[in-house]
């Protein structure tokens, strides 16, 4: 009786672990990084051959300090990147959306969710929650809304390359735009074109970022 009580729990368990609903993605095996190249980009030994890695939704562009020489803000970024993953081996995890182009980009580097292998740490959110990097919204990806919340967090708190940048204002305060995901349009609240995801931002993130203003609902 007492073995079938036993019996009757470990399949209960077993069917729960196969059948879980959560978005499961599947980490790959570690790999050693071999050299930084950018403060989002970086190449990594994956079976013997040198692959270059883009982090998803991280973008480190010239653009994204106002104050400060193109150039010093390039290498800052990428000495961050350098200070998290050196000799490190590091995992990867893969973003449904860019299964269509079996996770890479147009430069044929790969797209990947860049975890580091001694402590699991999350590297792509770890630019943006320390003011390295803004969060890239050319492309939908799975943490956009909270990649987007790490960025203003950094900016309000000054960390990183934000550290001298002017007075931030607060979300509240400001004027809110809204865009749907993957497009580089913003909208007026409730205009036609956003769709049921669509995300706001302030209105100087947007014009920063390079998004036009929807000809329509003249935002
Ligand atoms: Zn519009």
């Amino acid at each position: 009786m007492k073995y079938a009580l036993i019996f009757t729990l470990f399949a209960i368990l077993l069917l729960a672990l196969f059948t879980c609903p959560e978005k499961s993605v599947i980490a790959t095996d570690h790999y050693r990084v071999v050299r930084i190249v950018d403060g989002d980009t970086f190449i990594a030994n994956i079976d013997g051959k040198d692959v270059r890695i883009r982090l998803i939704g991280v973008d480190t562009p010239e653009s994204v300090h106002p104050n400060k020489e193109v150039e010093h803000f390039g290498i800052e970024a990428s000495d961050f990147l350098k200070k998290l993953l050196k000799d490190e081996r590091v995992f990867f995890k893969y973003d449904q959306n860019n299964s269509a182009t079996n996770h890479k980009d147009r430069y044929e580097r790969m797209l990947a969710y860049v975890y580091r292998g001694s402590d699991s740490l999350f590297v792509n959110a770890e630019i943006l929650k320390q003011g390295y990097g803004h969060a890239y919204t050319s492309y939908p990806f799975t943490f956009l809304e909270d990649f987007l919340k790490l960025e203003r967090d950094a900016r309000n708190q000054k960390r990183g390359l934000w550290a001298d940048a002017e007075t931030p204002v607060t979300t509240d305060q400001q004027h809110l735009v809204w865009f749907n995901p993957g497009n580089k349009k913003y909208h007026r609240e409730g205009c036609r074109y956003l769709k049921d995801h669509a995300l706001s931002m302030p209105i100087d993130e947007a014009l920063q970022k390079g998004f036009d203003a929807c000809k329509v609902c003249k935002p």
